[in-house]
């Protein structure tokens, strides 16, 4: 019986590289040879969790960050041939997501996608486009998504709290669209230097500056009944930071805007007389956009290889969740299989 590789979680900590059987696809199905999956946040939150929801008797296969090659289509797929270089959409419908609850997991050898054959499951992957970048299309359609919720408009002026992955992704999607007025926050250098290689205006460091007070300085202030604010309009929060909620809600604009995409899994105490007195709207974001492939087209239109700073073969999976778990000096971090990426 042949098998192949899968990233697994068995429990809360415990996280392996196994060996499962060989996935048996259906006519309706196809395999990817993976040659690149990101790991982020959400896996780290499902390893410490222990699943996806917590501990259960079946493990979790993790990876949601796809990009590889097709290795075998069944004989009602007629999207893709074999050979050609796709992205994996996770999947949003009743055959779960891939790497958060479904029963597949893109850090394997082998991935099973099944029902490759619907719309909207694989997306063919531009010529000249190396694999690992195409494996930033899960994350940066994340990122877009947060810019879209935040009902940003050209003109606007944004702050992107917390330069990670989703952070930086959010960043090249205002700039990508023209919104240039963006300013980044976060703790740590490389991040910053990240956002302003992509293009940011500014970026601060909330240790050694009063956030507020320097958004005030750049993007102007903005009247309220007590006393100006940054006339910033639009606020991303991707950092995770309890406090910058808070801020947020508290020294933004009247009739500001704020996205969510970080997890924050304790409730945060908020003034929503503030919020109520500001008309500030606060909007979840974690979906997709409409269209998944924006993301594969602004891959194409803009250089996003340098948000990669970790690339580490399966084999050496426990580095990389070292890397990520570590003092968040890091952009994005991938595991690859094969040599393909
Ligand atoms: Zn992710």
């Amino acid at each position: 019986m042949s098998v192949v590789r899968q990233v697994r979680v068995h429990g809360p900590g415990d996280v392996r590289v196994d060996e499962i059987p060989a996935p048996r696809p259906g006519p309706r199905d196809a395999v990817i040879r993976v040659a690149a999956c990101g790991i982020c946040g959400t896996d780290l939150s499902f390893i410490r969790l222990g699943g996806s929801r917590g501990p259960s008797d079946t493990p979790l296969c993790l990876g949601h960050e796809i990009a590889g090659v097709v290795d075998w289509i069944g004989s009602e797929v007629g999207t893709v041939a074999v050979g050609e270089r796709v992205v994996v959409h996770p999947g949003n419908d009743e055959l779960g997501r891939i790497g958060t609850g479904a029963p597949e997991g893109g850090l394997t050898s082998a991935l099973l996608v099944r029902e490759a054959a619907r719309d909207g499951r694989l997306f063919r992957v531009p010529d000249g486009m190396p694999l690992d970048v195409a494996a930033l299309a899960e994350p940066l359609a994340v990122g877009m998504q947060a810019v879209n919720r935040a009902e940003v408009v050209r003109g606007d002026r944004v702050a992107v709290f917390g330069c990670g992955p989703i952070g930086l992704f959010a960043l090249a999607t205002l700039l990508d669209r023209g919104i240039e007025d963006t300013v980044a926050i976060d703790l740590n250098p490389r991040r910053r230097a990240l956002a302003l290689a992509l293009g940011a205006r500014a970026a601060l460091d909330p240790a050694a500056c009063d956030v507020f007070d320097e958004l005030a300085r750049l993007h102007g202030t903005a009247p309220f009944l007590y006393g100006p604010t940054p006339a910033t309009d639009a606020y991303i929060e991707a950092s995770g930071a309890a406090q910058v909620i808070t801020d947020v809600l508290q020294r933004g604009r009247a009739g500001g805007r704020l996205s969510v995409v970080a997890l924050h899994y304790q409730p945060i105490p908020t003034s929503f007389l503030l919020v109520m007195m500001k008309q500030f709207s606060i909007h979840g974001s974690m979906e997709y956009p409409r269209r998944f492939a924006d993301a594969l087209e602004l891959l194409e239109r803009r250089d996003l290889s340098p948000v990669i700073t970790h690339r580490l073969p399966l084999a050496r999976f426990a580095e990389a969740l070292g890397v990520l778990r570590g003092t968040a000096d890091c952009g994005k971090v991938l595991v690859t299989m094969g040599d393909e990426a």
